[in-house]
């Protein structure tokens, strides 16, 4: 029975209404505009509801004396649930335009659209406001009872003829097709927005893993502190005893210290605005505030650094470098060079590091970068984490090359931008 009525025609049907929902969607998901302000993404979508609903009437199911019957209720009532009722008005009129042009003005047809459109755009705002599953019921629901009451008064003012094939293509089968779209509407904005959370966490990411970071290494030194206060409150303890404790306490005080420096030289709350950064003036001021501690090493330091503008955020980029920079130092405790490179290649701008330290085996290579790897007594294995972390979020690549009690030589690679960066010097703080 169900065979003899799903045919060709009704098939068509479902491919418009499918296919211009998944257009919408695919064109949704590319078009930054439409994510960013609703009404473009309603017009989006109410243009490609409006040409399901106009193929539907073009390529009906059937065509009786009275009635043209196909699906263009379907996208109508999806365009004016999802959009509201100012969308759901636009397809109205388009729906009236079309069939006008193409088979004539019925008002039995206008009659029966606006009374679909007046409880539609009612209900509207609730439906968007529904789980996904609720959704699906009351898609079901007010296409059926809305076919139901639209037929009753077709009967009432015109004597429309009930059939058979009215019943099954007007009535029944509808709520289902509807459901169906609304499923797979469902389906694709919830794809859409789990990569847009995607993309918004990986920016996030370095903001939330130094957060994280932060918390867990700092909670530690503190906890120790806090533990040797209490001890001192008690204020029963053997002279020497107290003065230990002191001492361990300012000791994990200072590695808290140690440990924020790592990451917050610099760093406001959530400095995330990217700029243009003119690498080699802002590598200059890292460089002058390393030289007090390059000096104490008895280090060289050679700089040659052409100009360049990279693209990122320039607490983070300055964090970055003197993570990098400090770790050359720490690894030269007995003097040697350190040589700063920038070169401009166009389309990239390339910095080297190196230094003639202790250098490093090919585990210790490897793992560079991995958090809390540190073969410093008094490391945290944070500042290569954290450099690592800002190179990659501004596009970049790095390298090492490295070889034990001979030296260290950092490459890094990060993407040039035409931009020109603002003239005004900025202070290291920003
Ligand atoms: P920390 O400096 O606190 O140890 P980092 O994350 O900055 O932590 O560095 C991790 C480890 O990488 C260091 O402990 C060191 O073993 C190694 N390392 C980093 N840079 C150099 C370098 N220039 N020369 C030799 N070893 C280095
Ligand atoms: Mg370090």
């Amino acid at each position: 029975m169900a065979g003899f009525y799903i045919n060709q025609h009704v098939l068509n049907n479902l491919f418009y209404i499918l296919v211009t929902v998944f257009a919408f969607s695919f064109l949704y998901d590319h078009s930054r505009a439409a994510q960013r302000r609703p009404f473009y993404g309603r017009a989006l979508l109410g243009v490609c509801l409006a040409l399901a609903a106009v193929l539907c009437m073009k390529f009906p199911i059937y065509i009786d004396p009275i009635c043209v019957h196909d699906f263009r209720q379907i996208p109508f009532l999806l365009g004016t649930l999802y959009g509201g009722g100012g969308l759901g008005a636009v397809l109205f009129v388009v729906l009236m335009l079309a069939r006008t042009i193409l088979y004539g003005f019925q008002p039995l047809t206008f009659i029966v659209y606006a009374i679909m459109f007046a409880i539609t755009a009612a209900v509207s705002p609730l439906f968007r406001k529904l789980p996904r599953t609720s959704k699906l019921m009351m898609s079901l629901g007010l296409t059926f009872l809305l076919a139901v009451v639209v037929t009753f008064v077709a009967i009432l003012i015109a004597d429309f003829p009930v059939t058979k094939p009215y019943i099954v293509y007007f009535i029944l089968l509808p709520p289902f097709v509807t459901m169906f779209a609304v499923y797979v509407m469902e389906t694709l904005l919830e794809a859409q927005c789990a990569r847009a959370e995607l993309i918004k966490m990986e920016k996030m990411e370095i903001v939330s893993q130094i957060a994280a970071s932060i918390s867990h290494e700092i909670r530690n030194p503190l906890t120790v502190v806090k533990g040797f206060i209490q001890l001192l409150q008690t204020g029963r303890l053997p002279r020497e005893t107290e003065e230990r404790y002191i001492r361990i306490a300012l000791e994990e005080l200072e590695r808290a210290e140690t440990i924020i420096r790592d990451y917050l030289t610099f760093a406001k709350p959530a400095p995330k605005e990217m700029e243009p950064i003119d690498v080699a003036a802002q590598l200059q001021k890292v460089l002058q505030m390393i030289t007090p501690m390059a000096r104490m090493h008895s280090i060289d330091v050679f700089s040659s650094l052409e100009h360049g503008v990279v693209i990122g955020n320039v607490q983070y980029f300055q964090q970055c470098f003197l993570n990098l920079l400090k770790n050359s130092i720490e690894a030269m405790p007995n003097g040697g060079t350190l040589r700063v490179a920038v070169q401009n290649r166009e389309t990239s701008i390339v910095i080297t590091i190196s230094d003639n330290g202790i250098g490093m085996t090919k585990e210790q290579v490897r793992r560079f970068g991995e958090p809390y790897f540190s073969t410093k007594e008094k490391g945290t294995g944070l500042g290569a984490m954290v450099a690592v972390k800002i190179i990659e979020q501004m596009g970049g690549t790095w390298e090492i090359e490295s070889a034990v009690q001979k030296g260290t030589t950092l490459t890094i690679t990060l993407p040039a931008s035409r931009v020109q960066p603002p003239t005004a010097g900025r202070s290291a703080a920003g």
